[in-house]
């Protein structure tokens, strides 16, 4: 099956946002979505049970396992990972619509689907946010108050095999004062949107009509 994803056609650019965590990347994207509206948010879906509070269908699509796995089966994730025990996935044909109606649309998914996505579609951007120390990671995977102890543990082991991929991506932000990383993090959307290939598209008249002869 191909996974082959294009957005021919539109100006839409696919970005990944990768961190350990408790490195502060749902907050990073939740800000940057109420600031920069014309990115959406892919919802993946996941056999780990609801925090309290996370809903259906906002949070993620909770599933059974056997759900999950007939999903893949049938071919409909972009990309799919085990992920701290639990299965993760991104719907293929979500991310392609809103790609095709010209969206920016924001993939918040680990280095292993964000290294499915790039052999996909090789012109998404993608960010990897590492927190400034191991002693903040640790207090800001503690201070969520939501995961068990296990769970917090399992984290945290975990945390230096998603940091050894940081390398991988395009951009690399230390979330250390937020408010600093949240206007880095829009610095690097804004930037990639004026990029020459998106531009030219997007301003054919114009460039046509400035190098046009009186
Ligand atoms: P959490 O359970 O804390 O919401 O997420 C755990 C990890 O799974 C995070 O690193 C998150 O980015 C990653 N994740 C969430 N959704 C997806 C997805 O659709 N695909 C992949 N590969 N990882 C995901």
């Amino acid at each position: 099956m191909s996974t082959h994803i294009s957005n021919a056609g539109s100006g839409g650019t696919l970005f990944i946002v990768a961190a350990p965590s408790g490195a502060g990347k749902s907050t990073l994207v939740n800000a940057l979505l109420e600031r920069e509206s014309s990115i959406s948010l892919s919802i993946s879906h996941t056999t780990r049970p609801p925090r309290p509070g996370e809903q259906y269908g906002r949070h993620y699509y909770f599933v059974e396992r056997t759900e999950f796995q007939r999903e893949v089966a049938e071919g409909i994730f972009l990309e799919h990972a085990e992920v701290h025990g639990n299965f993760y996935g991104t719907s293929r044909n979500t991310v392609q619509e809103l790609l095709q109606q010209g969206r920016d649309v924001l993939l918040e998914i680990d280095w292993q689907g964000a290294a499915q996505v790039r052999k996909a579609k090789p012109d998404c951007v993608s960010v990897f946010i590492l927190p400034p120390s191991r002693a903040e990671l640790e207090r800001r995977l503690r201070g969520r108050g939501s995961d068990s102890e296990e769970v917090i543990e399992r984290r945290l082991r975990n945390s230096r095999g998603e940091i050894a991929h940081a390398h991988e991506f395009d951009y690399i932000i230390v979330n250390d004062r937020f408010e600093d990383a949240l206007d880095t993090l829009q610095a690097i959307v804004r930037a990639v949107r004026q990029r020459t290939a998106l531009q030219c598209q997007r301003h054919e008249s114009l460039i046509r009509e400035l190098l046009a002869d009186r």
